[in-house]
């Protein structure tokens, strides 16, 4: 049973509680594994953001420009050059370096899907020996709907219009056949902003577009530490990816070793509620089922 999200570095200022961002010591990679093992999990996939590393700039370009919300456009720019720390190039290696070792770790990358630069992200990211490639919506537009910060923005955009604009953007990834795991598919969610109905048409048909694209799905725990106090997907969607046949990871998000693995088996017995019996693992991206134990 393997972790399929973990970062490295926690977000925000350096508090000079871990290494500093960019600096991968051994000591700290063992840290995590000490605690997903702790917790039954056997095998880590560390997932860095890829908008976090020096080398995405010129790739992912400026997304928030040319957004005519220019509050948010200023916020992001500001919020993306405090968190742009990290190298691809040093991360890649220390996980590398961490495989030779032994230690049950993978190498994988968080990757920020947006529709215009996403063929130029897939050439950069093709020299590098990933395992896994895990794939996220953080940003509409200027939009960094996830941020506490920005939470205000639900009232301007609407709820109803905010959810319709992300399960597009969702839709296009998961269809995209890029990548290999859905991050965190219902993440809009995530400060606590609920429909009054779940939006079963959007559930419906990002399932679909996850069958067709050939990703899975991870069920997150990450959410119950988040306003809304629940698993990413919800039940319902996660229920209608089941029916289409797209398999499962289990992810904690850490951002800290001591969340490495956490919630385990509420995540796990999510699962088996809707039907799963297996998840998928990932060696040099190839999937091959096994089971959810
Ligand atoms: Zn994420
Ligand atoms: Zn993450």
């Amino acid at each position: 049973m393997g972790d399929y999200h973990v970062h490295l570095h926690p977000h925000g200022p350096h508090d000079g509680s871990g290494p500093p961002p960019g600096h991968y010591p051994i000591d700290h990679i063992e840290a995590y594994v000490e605690h997903a093992v702790a917790r039954g999990a056997d095998e880590i996939a560390f997932t860095e953001h890829l908008y976090r590393c020096v080398e995405s700039e010129a790739i992912l370009g400026h997304w928030w420009e040319g957004d005519p919300r220019k509050d948010l456009a200023a916020y992001t720019a500001s919020y993306v050059r405090s968190e742009r720390v990290l190298s691809l190039e040093k991360y890649v290696q220390a996980v590398v370096d961490a495989k030779d070792r032994g230690l049950p770790v993978l190498l994988g990358l968080e990757v920020d899907f947006f529709p215009d630069t996403v063929d130029a992200v897939v050439e950069m990211l093709a020299p590098y020996p990933f395992d896994v490639l895990i794939a996220s919506t953080h940003w509409l537009g200027a939009w960094g709907f996830d941020l506490h910060d920005l939470v205000h923005e639900f009232d301007r955009t609407g709820v109803d219009a905010a959810y319709d604009e992300y399960f597009a953007v969702e839709k296009q990834l998961a269809a995209s056949g890029h990548f290999d795991v859905l991050a965190h598919a219902d993440v809009i969610k995530k400060q606590g902003q609920t429909l009054p109905e779940p939006p079963l048409d959007h559930y419906e048909e990002l399932a679909i577009a996850a069958s067709r694209g050939g990703m899975a799905v991870e069920v997150s725990t990450a959410g119950l530490h988040q306003p809304i106090g629940e698993m990413y997907p919800a039940p319902a969607l996660l229920e209608r990816f089941h029916r289409h046949g797209v398999p499962i990871t289990i992810a904690s998000d850490a951002h800290f070793p001591q969340q490495c693995g956490r919630d385990r088996d509420e995540a796990i017995a999510l699962a088996r509620s809707v039907g799963y019996t297996e998840r998928i693992a990932f060696r040099n991206r190839v999937g091959r089922m096994v089971p959810l134990t």
